[in-house]
């Protein structure tokens, strides 16, 4: 179960406290998706579809690294 504190993040979203330090965790955002991480020991939590959506996204970019190479 994911713990949440009272406040938002500035993505309007709320606030996790880490897992394992009891800490509120950043939010930061990275190709559209939101990851909360931990300062303190660096864990980073998804949600659902987070997982699914960074292999897009990292599917994606590969695809057009290889397009760009392929022109060269
Ligand atoms: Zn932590």
């Amino acid at each position: 179960m994911k713990k949440e504190i009272k406040g938002k993040t500035k993505f309007g979203e709320p606030i996790l406290i880490c897992p394992r330090c009891n800490k509120g965790m950043d939010k930061i955002k990275k190709h559209e998706i939101i990851i909360d991480t931990c300062r303190k020991c660096n864990g980073l939590w998804l949600d659902d579809k987070e997982i699914e959506k960074i292999i897009e996204a990292a599917h994606n970019a590969a695809n057009k690294d290889k397009a760009f190479k392929k022109k060269k």
